[in-house]
């Protein structure tokens, strides 16, 4: 049996003998075993970052860019490899994964330009020969804890910038498809980083509070769900550490009268359905505004018996399984909710079987209608593969109900109207915000980061935002000649 230990210190190692199961989630097999790390495990970990993190920072930064441009090359020519390690242990269509994996690319791509990047700020005779500017510097130890839902793409939007800022940084990976990390970590070794400036600690709970407690960890990135990111933020603040924490999502695709119907209804096939709903910028939530509602719903429902449920060894698969067993159930269950709540179940993914693979973690594609604002399988995160359509008489209710929903992550508007499409951009209260393309997710360029319970902290993740989180800012004002003597001064000088 694979057993699936830690990368510390350029080692596959771990001291804890407490193991858990990793599954095929397309048959229920048990297929590897992850390492729970121990208190010790971890001390090696904190130990090697720091020891090589100091070195790693007073390497130049274009040494750095030149070590992240041979990883990038290394990550293309494995990619095949990568994305079959994804899809095994989550169950993603492998197109799918690689999609994941490029979008994770794009950020060591960025992150090649980091010479540019970490360019300060400078301003000569702020006073008389007075010079003053501002540079970033890193912060020493950052952490990562990532979902299972992507285990290469979330990872790649935080270590490779955390790293090529200066920073030494610890990735405590989804138990539940934790072989990618280590591939992803071997492979930068590989490209040249020295060894303890990347590890990798796998384990649950138990790890993520010590790295949450840990005096030597200076910064926490977490994506997850919405109540484990509310954790992680209080007790990484409560520990004095600079903290970004990514949650769940509602994702509403709002349709209006105008809309290219066809192309609205593609949008919601593959962003409601795509990797059986476990994207945190899925579309869960169809908004029919006017009299499209009933064409809508017709048109989805067609679509969706077309979609093939099938393994991710089936290369005419749309979908593949959910994570497990537990989150199966969870799934079902909200969809007997929604049918005791009073919404209308026109397409029903409970029970799905595919010959073969009886005891795989299948949902069918599952659609809703007429659901109500009142009701659980509105208000709460299902992830899988879930669509609820929603109708309301306007464009006005149709805003409120985006705005008014608890999480804020992605919103999609499809229209053929100019002036509606700059109002729901410019008025919706959500961190990503599409125009007939329904899943807006930000390039690496940019960055990545809902609002209200879907992020808690203060920046998002890659772009610009990446580099500010991953360095503190120090201003220096300087004086030469320094044998100018003017005597003390008791007024804040103005010039
Ligand atoms: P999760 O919150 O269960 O787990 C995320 C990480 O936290 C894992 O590494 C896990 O080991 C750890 N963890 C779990 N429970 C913990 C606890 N009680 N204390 C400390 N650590 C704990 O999330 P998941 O099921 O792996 O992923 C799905 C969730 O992630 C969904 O809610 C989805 O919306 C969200 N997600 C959000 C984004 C985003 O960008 N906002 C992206 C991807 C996924």
């Amino acid at each position: 049996m694979n057993k699936i230990q830690n990368y510390i210190n350029g080692n596959i190692n771990s001291l804890s003998k407490n193991e858990i199961n990793v599954e095929d989630p397309s048959t229920g097999e048990v297929i590897a075993k992850v390492v729970l790390s121990s208190i010790d495990d971890f001390k090696n970990a904190i130990e090697t970052s720091k020891n090589s993190q100091r070195e790693w920072a007073n390497t130049t930064p274009l040494k750095r860019s030149r070590i992240l441009s041979n990883y990038k090359s290394l990550i293309e020519k494995n990619i095949e490899e990568i994305a079959s390690i994804v899809s095994r242990e989550h169950g993603k269509t492998l197109d799918d994964a690689k999609g994941s994996v490029t979008r994770g690319l794009e950020v060591v791509e960025f992150a090649c330009g980091i010479p540019h990047l970490l360019k300060g700020e400078f301003s000569q005779n702020v006073g008389t020969n007075i010079d003053s500017w501002s540079i970033r510097q890193p912060l020493g130890i950052c952490a990562g804890i990532t979902p299972f839902n992507f285990p290469a793409m979330v990872p790649m939007w935080m270590y490779p910038i955390a790293i090529a800022c200066g920073n030494s940084f610890i990735l405590k990976p989804s138990e539940k498809d934790p072989s990618c990390s280590i591939k992803l970590a071997e492979l930068f070794s590989e490209a040249g980083l020295p060894d303890g400036v990347f590890n990798v600690i796998n384990g649950d709970k138990e790890v993520v509070d010590l790295i949450l407690k840990s005096n030597e960890i200076s910064a926490v990135s977490f994506v997850g769900s919405t109540p484990v990111a509310k954790y992680i933020y209080e007790q990484s603040a409560k520990n004095g550490k600079r903290v970004q924490a990514l949650g769940g999502a509602k994702n509403h695709l709002v349709v209006m009268p105008d809309a290219n119907l066809d192309q609205a209804v593609d949008g919601i096939i593959g962003a409601g359905y795509g990797s059986a709903g476990e994207r945190c910028m899925a579309i869960s939530v169809a908004v029919a505004v006017g009299d499209i509602a009933d064409d809508l719903v017709n048109k989805i429902h067609l679509e969706s018996q077309k979609l093939k449920v099938a393994p991710w060894t089936d290369p005419d698969s749309d979908m593949g399984p959910v994570i497990s067993k537990e989150h199966k159930d969870k799934i079902e269950k909200y969809i007997d909710i929604g049918i005791d709540e009073g919404a209308k179940l026109v397409e029903d993914g409970r029970n799905y079987k595919i010959q073969g693979y009886e005891n795989g973690y299948f949902v069918g594609p599952t659609l809703f209608d007429k659901v109500t604002k009142e009701m659980t399988i509105y208000k709460e995160e299902i992830f899988g593969p879930v669509v609820c359509v929603i109708r309301a008489k306007n464009y006005n209710e149709a805003l409120d109900l985006v705005n008014d929903h608890a999480f804020g992550n992605g919103t999609s508007i499809y229209t053929s109207d100019g002036e509606i499409s700059r109002h729901f951009t410019t008025n919706a209260k959500i961190g990503m915000v599409g125009v007939n393309v329904p899943i807006p997710v930000p390039m690496a360029f940019h960055s990545f980061g809902g609002w209200k319970q879907s992020l808690f902290g203060d920046h998002a993740m890659h772009g610009k935002e990446g580099i500010n989180f991953y360095t503190k800012l120090k201003t220096v004002t300087s004086r030469w000649p320094g044998n100018i003597k003017s005597g003390p001064e008791f007024v804040i000088p103005t010039n």
